[in-house]
C-alpha cells in the first residue's frame, strides 16, 4: 500500500512496481477518471464530488475496491495506491482483505513538504488541480488520511521514504523496502 499526500508521486510509483513486481496497480483515482471519461453510471455519480477535492462516498469505494481485488489478476499480490483514505475505509479493507485471504505485507508513506506538493499538483494540470481544489484535496489528506499512517505505523507495517528527491531513486527505496517482505 502506498500512501502520501496528493501529488506525493503516488500513482507513478504505483505504475513503476507494478512493473518491477510483475503485479497490478490498483489505483482507484484512476479507476474512477475512468469512469468518469467513459460516461458510465459510477462515472456521473462521482464527477461532482472529484471535481470538488472531497472523497467519493466509503459504500461506493468498498464496491469499485471488492469488485477489482476479484479479477484474477491479483492472485500474485496488488499495490494499492489512493486507497485506503479513510479509517474507515481501512477497516473495510481489512474485511475485504479478509474475504479473498489475502494480507497486507508493507505500507509505504512517501513523505513530501507542503510546498512542493501544492507547485507538482499546479503544474499537473489535472482538472481537480485548479488552485483551491488543490488546497482542499490536502486538507482533505491531512484530516482524514493521514491519521492511517498511525494506525499502521502500530501495526509494524509503515516504512517512511522521503518523496522529494528523483523517482528512480524513490522507486529503488520502495523496491529495498519491499523485500524485507
Ligand atoms: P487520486 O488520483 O488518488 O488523487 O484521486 C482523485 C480523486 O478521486 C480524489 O480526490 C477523490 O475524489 C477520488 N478518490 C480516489 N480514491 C478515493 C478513495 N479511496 N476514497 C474516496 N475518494 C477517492
Amino acid at each position: 500500500m502506498l500512501l502520501g499526500a496528493p501529488g506525493s508521486g503516488k500513482g507513478t510509483q504505483a505504475e513503476r512496481l507494478s512493473a518491477a513486481l510483475g503485479v497490478p496497480a490498483i489505483s482507484t483515482g484512476e479507476m474512477l477518471r475512468r469512469e468518469v471519461s467513459r460516461g458510465s453510471e459510477v462515472g456521473g455519480r462521482v464527477s461532482a464530488v472529484m471535481a470538488s477535492g472531497r472523497l467519493v462516498d466509503d459504500a461506493l469505494m468498498t464496491e469499485v475496491v471488492r469488485a477489482r481485488l476479484r479479477e484474477s489478476d491479483t492472485h500474485r499480490g496488488f499495490v494499492l495506491d489512493g486507497y485506503p483514505r479513510t479509517p474507515e475505509q481501512a477497516e473495510t479493507l481489512d474485511q475485504l482483505l479478509a474475504e479473498c485471504r489475502r494480507e497486507l505485507t508493507a505500507v509505504v508513506l512517501l513523505e513530501v513538504p507542503e510546498q512542493v506538493l501544492v507547485k507538482r499538483a499546479l503544474a499537473r494540470r489535472r482538472q481537480d488541480d485548479r488552485d483551491d481544489v488543490v488546497r482542499r484535496r490536502l486538507e482533505v489528506y491531512r484530516e482524514k488520511t493521514e491519521p492511517l499512517t498511525e494506525l499502521y505505523a502500530r501495526r509494524g507495517l509503515l516504512t517512511r521514504i522521503d518523496g522529494d528527491r528523483p523517482m528512480d531513486v524513490i522507486t529503488r527505496d520502495l523496491l529495498t523496502a519491499l523485500k524485507g517482505n
